[in-house]
């Protein structure tokens, strides 16, 4: 790429997950949230998770946007899903599941949790759906609100007013969802009837101090089926691409690989795993300014007669490798939106790899 390239921009992101390393969390029903996400979207490699969702209670570990979106996935109305482009597979799974509660468990307390406001908005919008937040777990804010900035203020406000209404709120809603704060998981347990099947979850009751969770020493067990880590991601290092393992990214300058002329990277395998999509576009339009400012002061050259795609086109066919270029990818789109809509939904996407060679001949 690079004898083709004047500059390259590595833009992958962050593939894998975070582990607790904690026993038992190679149990069954112990999920990761990405899979996850990766099933219900239809990533192929993650097309075969076929996850056992029959169960009541679902604990989700950690409290991120992540874990929200897992949540909205067992509480949204199927109507509302339906209309997404969630696969086929993912939303037959889902209506069949008996899932009735969602448990998100933090490791630390309501100020520290990681989503963000308009999610946990999101959250309690959803119909036939009820919110609890244990008072015990919040009432210290009610003291300290005032001198909170504005947005830590508001997203307090709203986890106050959450916990108020699970007090009042006595209706029978068919599905409920949960924060709860100050927990550590500290280990998988099996089910009695099955050793390999997660039964419950032992955690660790935490207190702060300077905005880190230390154990008090007592243990809570949730009784479980289901569980979810939910606690980041982490980029992976291309063989010959400098890479942090430690903070699992590509070390750079602005956007400018360190020590690499040409070299650029972008998005989270930048800066780790953290933001919004405003936050990475921010991101990106870095890395264009880095890489206009070494065009204009002649870091990198751009008039030599490198072939850019013809280029590697030309190397790939020699070791028998067919690309997918840009028409080809027009082609599986216009096919996705269109089996999509017959349905009333966005896009159905492919989830069989081998189905979109056929589809373009490969
Ligand atoms: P995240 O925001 O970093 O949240 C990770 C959560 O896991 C935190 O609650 C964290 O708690 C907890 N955690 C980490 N290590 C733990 C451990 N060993 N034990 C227990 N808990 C642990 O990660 P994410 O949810 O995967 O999201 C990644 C990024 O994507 C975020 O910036 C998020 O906002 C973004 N995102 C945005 C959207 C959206 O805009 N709708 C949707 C999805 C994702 P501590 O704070 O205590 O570490």
């Amino acid at each position: 790429m690079r004898k083709a390239y004047s500059a390259l921009v590595f833009s992958y992101g962050c593939q894998i997950d975070k582990l607790l390393n904690i026993p038992g969390e190679n149990l069954k029903g112990v999920y990761s949230a990405r899979e996850f996400v990766e099933w219900y979207n239809g990533l192929p490699s993650a097309s075969t998770l076929n996850p056992n969702l029959d169960c009541e209670d679902v604990v989700i570990l950690g409290q991120g946007n992540v874990a929200i979106d897992v949540a909205r996935m067992f509480l949204s109305p199927l109507d509302e899903l339906r209309k997404t482009d969630i696969s086929e597979y993912a939303l037959d799974k889902i209506s069949k599941s008996r899932v009735k509660r969602v448990h998100l468990v933090g490791r630390r307390g309501p100020l520290q949790a990681a989503c963000t406001i308009a999610e946990l908005r999101e959250l309690t919008k959803l119909p036939n759906c009820f919110g609890i937040i244990t008072h015990q777990e919040v009432e210290f804010l009610r003291e300290k609100i005032k001198e909170l900035p504005r947005p830590k203020k508001r997203m307090m406000e709203l986890m106050l007013k959450i916990a108020d209404s699970s007090i009042d709120n006595k209706i029978d809603f068919q599905k409920q969802w949960s924060l709860s704060f100050f927990k550590s998981p500290l280990e998988f347990l099996p089910s009695e009837e099955n050793p390999d099947q997660l039964g419950k979850i032992r955690f660790s009751l935490n207190k702060l101090k300077d905005n880190i969770a230390y154990p008090t020493g007592e243990t809570v067990e949730l009784s479980t089926n289901l569980a979810f880590r939910s606690i980041g991601y982490r980029g992976v290092g291309i063989p010959g691409l400098p890479f942090d393992s430690e903070r699992g990214l590509i070390p750079n300058k602005n956007g400018s690989v360190i020590n690499e002329r040409g070299l650029y990277c972008s998005g989270w395998i930048k800066r780790g795993p953290t933001g919004v999509i405003a936050t990475t576009m921010n991101d990106g339009f870095e890395t264009a300014k880095t890489i206009l400012e070494d065009i204009n002061s002649s870091r990198i050259d751009i008039t030599s007669d490198q072939l850019g795609f013809d280029g590697l086109a030309n190397s790939l066919k020699d070791i028998k490798v067919k690309p997918l270029n840009y028409q080809d990818w027009s082609k599986i789109d216009m096919i996705e939106t269109q089996v999509g809509t017959a349905k009333g939904k966005s896009r159905e996407k492919f989830v069989d790899i081998q189905e979109v060679f056929k589809l373009l001949d490969h």
